[in-house]
C-alpha cells in the first residue's frame, strides 16, 4: 500500500540519528580507509548498545555515507578524482560496492545487519517514491537494519543530481522524523577564525544564527569530497527547516558519535529552532523541486505570510516558467528576490498566466472551466524559512 499511515518507527518519540560521513573521512588518501570504517562502525554499535541499557528505546542509526567515487577511481587506473561525470559516475559503481562490502563487514563484527539504500532526487522530488523511500527506511529501522544511504551517483546525471550528501543527509534526516543529525567530516566543527588560523582556530560550540555561521565559512573542500562547508550550512537550514538539529564534528574523534550523544559537547551543534511542518508540507518546501515562479504582489504577500491564507489569482503580477498542474512553484513578491513561500499549484502555468490578477468568480469565464478558486491552496503552500535562522527561544 503506498500511502499507508506513519510506519511504527515515526509514531514512537523518534530515536532516529542520521549521521552523515564525508569521503575524506572514509577515503582520505583515495584508497577506503577500511580501519576508519571499522572504527565508525564500532562507535555506532557501542552508541547502540548505551542508549538500548540508559533509556530502553534503541538508537535506530541511519548512515549516509559518502566515499563511493573516492573508493573505486584507482581501480579504474585514475591518479586522480575523476572530473568528468561519466568517470565520476563509472568510478561511484566501482566504489559503491566496495563501500558497502566494507560496512555490511564491519556492522557483521557486532551482529548489526546493513542496507543499501541509493536515491536521487527524483526519488524525493515525487511524492509517491518520497513515502516509498520513507516506508523502507522505516521498515528496515523497525527490523533493526541499519539503512545505509548514497546518492545513486553511476545513474543520476545534472539534472536529477540531489549535489553532495550533506544535503542528502539533511532531506534524510527530515525523511525519517530524526531526532537529530550529525555530519562528522575532516574538519572539527566550525573554526572561529578559519581564515587567518586555519584548523588551528577554536571551534564554535553552538551556532544559534546561520548567518553568522555564514560568515565565518571560507568555502573550501578537503580534497576528495563534494560539500565543503558553505554546503554543510545549507543542509543544516534543510535539517532545521524539519525541526532536526544537527551537529558538525570530526568523523576521525575517537568514539565520536557515542559521545556526542552521551551528550558530550564535541564540534558545533545548531539547535536552531524552526516551526515543525507536517511531512508533506516539508516535503513540499525541500524536498520536491521548482518548477516556476509565480510572481505576487505585496497585498498576497501579506495575506499568504501573516494570515496562513491561500494564493488566489488576483494577487499574482507574472508567471514564470513551465509547469503542470500539481507541479511545485516558488512564490515570490514581486519587490523581493527570494521566494517567501512554496506550493503545488492546482492550475498549470497557461491557466495561470490566463487568470492572473483576476477574481476567482472569473476563472470560469476565463478559462470555461474552475478547477478550484485558489492557485495554491493553504493546505498546499509552505513558507520558506528566510535562512533557517531563527533564534533560539
Ligand atoms: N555520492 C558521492 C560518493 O559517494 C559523494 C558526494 C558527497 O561527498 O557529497 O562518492
Amino acid at each position: 500500500m503506498l500511502f499507508s499511515g506513519p510506519h511504527s518507527a515515526l509514531q514512537s518519540v523518534s530515536t532516529i540519528v542520521v549521521i552523515k560521513v564525508g569521503s575524506a573521512v572514509l577515503a582520505p588518501q583515495g584508497e577506503l580507509d577500511v580501519r576508519a570504517v571499522a572504527a565508525l562502525a564500532s562507535d555506532i554499535a557501542q552508541a547502540c548498545a548505551a542508549s538500548r541499557d540508559a533509556t530502553g528505546l534503541p538508537l535506530r542509526p541511519v548512515l549516509v555515507s559518502s566515499g563511493a567515487i573516492a573508493s573505486g577511481f584507482r581501480a579504474l587506473g585514475l591518479q586522480t578524482p575523476p572530473k568528468t561525470i561519466v568517470l565520476k559516475q563509472a568510478a561511484a559503481a566501482v566504489g559503491q560496492a566496495r563501500l558497502m562490502a566494507a560496512w555490511g563487514k564491519a556492522f557483521a563484527k557486532h551482529g548489526l545487519t546493513t542496507a543499501q539504500v541509493l536515491l536521487t532526487a527524483d526519488d524525493l522530488d515525487h511524492r509517491t517514491r518520497h513515502l516509498n523511500a520513507r516506508n523502507t527506511l522505516c521498515a528496515l529501522l523497525d527490523q533493526g537494519v541499519i539503512p545505509i544511504i548514497n546518492e545513486n551517483d553511476s545513474v543520476s546525471f545534472a539534472e536529477i543530481k540531489l549535489g553532495d550528501n550533506d544535503r542528502l543527509s539533511a532531506l534524510v534526516a527530515g525523511l525519517v522524523s530524526a531526532s537529530r543529525l550529525i555530519i562528522l567530516s575532516t574538519a572539527q566543527g566550525l573554526y572561529s577564525d578559519f581564515a587567518t588560523k586555519g584548523v588551528g582556530s577554536p571551534i564554535v560550540p553552538v551556532v544559534t544564527s546561520l548567518s553568522q555561521a555564514r560568515a565565518l565559512v571560507t568555502n573550501s573542500t578537503s580534497g576528495v569530497g563534494t560539500g565543503g562547508f558553505g554546503a554543510k550550512l545549507d543542509a543544516i537550514a534543510i535539517a532545521a527547516a524539519a525541526g532536526v538539529p544537527a551537529t558538525i564534528a570530526g568523523g576521525a574523534v575517537p568514539r565520536v558519535v557515542s559521545r556526542l550523544l552521551a551528550g558530550e559537547q564535541l564540534g558545533t551543534h545548531f539547535p536552531l529552532s524552526t516551526r515543525r511542518v507536517g511531512a508533506r508540507k516539508r516535503w513540499i518546501a525541500l524536498a520536491s523541486r521548482s518548477k516556476g515562479t509565480l510572481v505576487i504582489d505585496a497585498g498576497a504577500a501579506r495575506a499568504i505570510l501573516r494570515k496562513g491564507a491561500s494564493l488566489l489569482p488576483s494577487g499574482i503580477r507574472h508567471v514564470e516558467g513551465t509547469f503542470t498542474r500539481g507541479a511545485t512553484v516558488d512564490v515570490r513578491e514581486e519587490s523581493s528576490p527570494g521566494a517567501i513561500a512554496r506550493g503545488r499549484v492546482a492550475y498549470d502555468a497557461s491557466e495561470v498566466r490566463r487568470i492572473a490578477g483576476h477574481r476567482s468568480k472569473d476563472i470560469a469565464s476565463l478559462l470555461g472551466y474552475v478547477y478550484r478558486d485558489e492557485v495554491i491552496h493553504r493546505d498546499d503552500l509552505t513558507l520558506l524559512p528566510a535562512d533557517a535562522d531563527q533564534e533560539k527561544p
